[in-house]
């Protein structure tokens, strides 16, 4: 299965999503760290939401990346977990099992973490804007989900500011250009509309 994500994809699916892989480079370097704290999703609610979170914990990545696989004392966790360093990217949590991270969203959402060295500076690497810009270009692709379903955790809880200093409009030029691309090399099945 292509990632881990457990999917029920046909197999037409299948070979689409290989194709459109070789387009998202930064995949290439997912690796599966799972998470203690998930769940199944409530029966018949759709995914139809990308929740981005950025950590402000300060520390280290690891110490971030291991605390998020095991959050004892909050019970978190998220789908996937985005370092500062090029290559470094995680799945935690299946996107067809629901992680603790957007509050009453957590049924339909899939959870993103970038590390954030600085939540005030906005100091996101470029590589963890091609990461974050190529995931959720796959994920919406997967589950069909509408450009603006993609929302900052601190849209859905005032208790909540990530993820800090964002540049939202370098992120939708992003994935804007890889809707060309997909369009452009695979043809129309693999643009977002
Ligand atoms: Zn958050």
């Amino acid at each position: 299965m292509l990632g881990g994500l457990g999917l029920p994809l046909t197999a037409v699916r299948i070979s689409q999503a290989t194709q459109l892989r070789g387009i998202l480079p930064a995949l290439i370097f997912l690796k599966d760290k799972p998470a203690k704290y998930q769940s199944a999703r409530r029966s018949g609610v759709k995914v139809d939401e990308i929740v981005l979170h950025a950590t402000e914990s300060g520390g280290d990545q690891t110490a971030s990346l291991n605390y998020l696989s095991h959050a004892d004392d909050r019970q978190v966790s998220v789908h996937y977990w985005i370092g500062r360093d090029y290559g470094l990217i995680y799945s935690m949590v299946p996107e067809n099992r629901k992680a603790n991270h957007a509050e009453t969203h957590n049924d339909r959402a899939v959870g993103i973490e970038m590390y954030q060295l600085d939540g005030f500076k906005g100091d996101y690497t470029d590589w963890q804007y091609n990461a974050v810009s190529q995931l959720v270009y796959e994920i919406r692709w997967r589950w069909n989900i509408a450009k603006d379903m993609v929302v900052p955790h601190s849209k859905l809880t005032s208790q909540r500011g990530d993820p800090k200093n964002f540049d939202w409009s370098r992120f939708n030029q992003s994935i804007d250009m890889i809707s060309l691309r997909a369009l452009v090399t695979l043809g129309p099945d693999f643009a977002l509309s």
